[in-house]
């Protein structure tokens, strides 16, 4: 708890002061590049990851970097992501998950009918009722897989499945249909710093460099235009 407070203090101090002329600016608006949705791990650092500063990242987190399809009742994913798009006018959503990922590990384990170590979380696993890949699929992938490759694979699954619950929103439809977003389906490696995305045609996760992203959302239905409408993200 004091570390937590003597950083407050030494922020105040140092790093405030540091960048004193960009937090008067931010103290009037944000006009962030993007909107990043992550897990809480605290091993993801989203700024530091893409080596962005305050005001630059609209970001959501939450376990699992789930996001509920759309419903009738209040969501905080549903309203954030909305405020992203429509009061902030951001084009990029990027749904970063990442390495193991307790989340995902709770997924598979409930899958597999194992019991979690670290005692009832009745929240937790109803929750995961918006994970992916779906029991049936982690079951079938268990033996062929082992259980690192199993985690890696439910973990890529999982983004992918959020990225379609995100296309309930109307505010994502809506910027969709208007060609005005795009959805990066990224996942981050703890201990190596490496990141793997979606390729658009091979529909496999690849290194960044390599891998190639759709230009705009709207376009990825269209097949016969694919060539023309993906680039790589170097
Ligand atoms: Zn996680």
């Amino acid at each position: 708890m004091t570390r937590i407070i003597q950083g407050v203090f030494g922020f105040q101090k140092k790093a405030f002061l540091e960048k004193e002329d960009l937090f008067q600016k931010l103290g009037k608006g944000q006009s962030p590049l993007a909107l990043f949705i992550t897990c809480s791990d605290s091993r993801i650092n989203p700024n530091l990851l893409t080596q962005t500063e305050p005001g630059e990242l609209f970001i959501l987190r939450n376990a699992g970097n789930l996001i509920p399809p759309a419903s009738t009742g209040p969501c905080g994913e549903e309203a954030t992501v909305e405020y992203a798009l429509v009061q902030l006018g951001i084009k990029d959503i990027f749904v970063c998950g990442h390495s193991k990922c307790g989340a995902i590990q709770g997924l598979v384990t409930q899958a597999l009918g194992k019991e979690s170590h670290g005692g009832p979380m009745p929240a937790v696993e109803n929750w995961l009722k918006f994970a992916g890949p779906n029991h049936d699929i982690i079951k079938e992938k268990a033996a062929e897989l082992g259980p690192d490759k199993l985690l890696t694979f439910a973990i890529e699954q999982n983004v992918l499945k959020q990225v379609i619950h995100l296309q309930t929103y109307p505010a994502v439809q809506n910027a969709l249909g208007k060609n005005q977003l795009r959805i990066h389906p990224w996942v981050y490696r703890i201990d190596t710093g490496d990141v793997t995305a979606e390729d658009y045609e091979r529909k496999e996760f690849l290194p960044l460099d390599k891998a190639r992203r759709q230009k705009w959302a709207e376009q990825a239905h269209s097949q016969e235009t694919v060539h023309h409408l993906t680039d790589v993200y170097i």
